[in-house]
């Protein structure tokens, strides 16, 4: 990776939203917030603007029924850590978010 992307990659996320999957992400994405998307207030989908400022929104499946799936533990806080680790295939960007952080690989 190139030194200009390490150095402005981010390291942490501002907060967690939880939409519904008829609303429109695009502004709290932008925002840096972590978009849990689901319907009947079960998350189904993690959106979130790539923390390597590579523009990509990453989404991650948190439905059992698909496959790769991520689970997502939300602490007391509200913040939220994701498990396992995400490895974005179109940047190359691999980190592991916890409490909200970015945790580079
Ligand atoms: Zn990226």
């Amino acid at each position: 990776m190139r030194w200009w992307k390490t150095r402005h990659r981010h390291h942490n996320f501002v907060g967690v939203v939880s939409l519904d999957m008829t609303v429109d992400p695009t502004a709290h994405l932008a925002r840096r917030e972590l978009v849990l998307l689901g319907t009947g207030g079960k998350p189904k989908w993690l959106k979130f603007a790539c923390p390597c400022r590579c523009g990509e929104i990453i989404a991650l499946n948190l439905m059992g029924s698909y496959s790769p799936r991520w689970s997502v533990q939300q602490d007391s806080a509200g913040s939220i850590s994701v498990s396992p680790s995400v490895d974005s295939t179109t940047c190359g960007a691999h980190f592991f978010i916890r409490h909200n952080r970015v945790e580079w690989c």
